[in-house]
C-alpha cells in the first residue's frame, strides 16, 4: 500500500490522464489508424474500433457547446458548490467533453464562447480539468484588446 486514496474512476488505464491533470495538462486520445481524437479516454477508437490509440496533450482550448446551471445537487462535493455550471465543451482538437465552466456568471455564458482549461484540485487528491472564459485576466494572457460594444442608443 502506498497510501494513495482509492478514488473511483481512476485505474491503470486512466491514471495518466489524472496525473497529467494534476500537472496542469489535459490529455485526449488519438487513433493511429483513422487519426481521429476522442474523449473521454477509451482503450479503443470509437470511430473505427482500432485499438491503436495513444495519449496526446490537448491545447486546453475549447468552445462552449451547451450548458446547464445546476442549482441543486445533494451529492458531495457538489452540495457545497451550487450553483455551478455543468457544460459540454468542444475541444479545439474536436472531441466534446463534459466538464464545468467556472469564473463566469451564468448570464455571460454564450454558445461558442472561447474557453481555456484550468485545473481544480479536489479535496480527495484528484485534480479535475474545468474551463473558464479565455482571454481574461488571471490566465496570463497578454492580449489587451478591448472591444467597444455598440451602444443601444435611442
Ligand atoms: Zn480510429
Amino acid at each position: 500500500m502506498t497510501g494513495t486514496p482509492a478514488t473511483p474512476g481512476i485505474d491503470d488505464f486512466t491514471r495518466p490522464y489524472w496525473e497529467a491533470a494534476a500537472a496542469g495538462e489535459l490529455l485526449i486520445r488519438r487513433c493511429a489508424d483513422c487519426r481521429k481524437p476522442h474523449h473521454y479516454p477509451r482503450d479503443f477508437c470509437p470511430h473505427c474500433w482500432s485499438e491503436d490509440v495513444a495519449w496526446e496533450r490537448a491545447s486546453g482550448r475549447a468552445t462552449l457547446y451547451t450548458w446547464s446551471v445546476v442549482h441543486r445537487n445533494d451529492l458531495p462535493p457538489h452540495r457545497d458548490r451550487v450553483p455551478y455550471t455543468a457544460a459540454l465543451v468542444e475541444l479545439a482538437e474536436g472531441p466534446r467533453m463534459m466538464t464545468e465552466v467556472v469564473d463566469c456568471p451564468p448570464e455571460r455564458l454564450a454558445v461558442g464562447m472561447e474557453l481555456t482549461a484550468v485545473f481544480r484540485a479536489e479535496g480527495d487528491g484528484v485534480t479535475v480539468p474545468v474551463f473558464r472564459p479565455a482571454g481574461e485576466p488571471g490566465q496570463g494572457q497578454s492580449s489587451s484588446r478591448s472591444h467597444a460594444q455598440p451602444g443601444d442608443r435611442r
